[in-house]
């Protein structure tokens, strides 16, 4: 049986998250580049899903409507419709710069199928999905909104789709690719004493918490700490499954960890 691997394009990889809606046209290229190189070599051995974030896209409007907050005033439902929207429009670009990269990639939109209750993601139709990738494509799914049952509105990040994901298609490995070169002590883009830590497993957890925990660079989906807690609980729940966190933006990483080449890279989560 091939390989299942779950692959997210962080939104800090894709786009300029200083700067509203502005793509990192040349990154996405090169990784629909060595995403199609890693294909080709592991030919019928490798099924792939593709996730990306919203970055500079989604993360701005969503401020501005605190989509996270739910409804919280007339504009919220309007709100709803304008996140959606540069979400989809972020998509877009993705989705065309890999299907002329030849990765037959196939969009799903979160917010048409997704439910959640105050944060929690309930459901996420898969059906489609999962015809499309027996038949060889590359399903690829995104930050977006969705409706809450509590809160009215909220974002679903790619993160919470994976999991869903995950728990009902037993992917071997998701990777996380993004701007730093994977999970460190404190935000090493505001303290040069960060150190990068190679394994977070169920012997340092607590440390790992503690430390990312305290220091809360946050973002509409909670940033850093939110991602490490959603795949350490997750590979925690079904075991052999790993994460990694690592950096896309250096050359070459996105296609070895593609191929399995994790060793000497990045943030290991079992
Ligand atoms: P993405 O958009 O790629 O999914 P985020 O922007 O949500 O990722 O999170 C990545 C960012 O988190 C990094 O650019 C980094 O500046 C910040 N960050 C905060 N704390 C940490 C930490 N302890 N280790 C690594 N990165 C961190």
């Amino acid at each position: 049986m091939s390989e299942l691997v779950l692959l997210k394009l962080g939104g800090s990889l894709i786009t300029d998250k200083t700067q509203p809606n502005t793509p990192h046209l040349e990154a996405i290229k090169r990784l629909a580049a060595e995403i199609k190189s890693a294909l080709d070599d592991r030919r019928d051995d490798l099924r792939l899903i593709i996730g990306h974030g919203s970055g500079s896209f989604g993360h701005a409007v969503a401020s501005k409507y605190k989509t996270t907050q739910g409804v919280i005033g007339p504009e919220s439902w309007y709100g709803l419709a304008q996140v959606s929207a540069v979400a989809a429009r972020l998509n877009r670009i993705v989705m065309d710069i890999l299907l002329e990269a030849d990765i037959p990639a196939i969009a799903f939109q979160p917010s048409a199928s997704a439910r959640m209750r105050q944060g929690q993601l309930m459901y996420f139709e898969t059906h489609s999905l999962k015809t499309a990738l027996e038949h060889g494509l590359v399903p690829v799914v995104y930050g977006d909104v969705s409706v809450d049952a509590v809160q009215g509105v909220n974002i679903v990040s790619t993160e919470k789709l994976f999991d869903s994901l995950a728990r009902e298609l037993n992917p071997e490995r998701i990777l996380l690719a993004g701007d730093v070169d994977g999970v460190y002590t404190t935000d090493p883009k505001l303290d040069s004493a960060a150190e990068l830590i190679e394994d977070i497993d169920s012997t340092n957890w607590i440390e790992v918490e503690t430390s990312l925990g305290g220091s809360l660079a946050a973002d509409v989906t909670g940033g850093m700490y939110a991602k490490v807690k959603d795949m350490y609980h997750l590979t925690l729940a079904m075991p052999p499954m790993q994460a990694m966190i690592f950096s896309g933006a250096d050359s070459g990483n996105v296609e070895s960890a593609l191929l399995g080449r994790t060793a000497d890279f990045g943030t290991l989560i079992n």
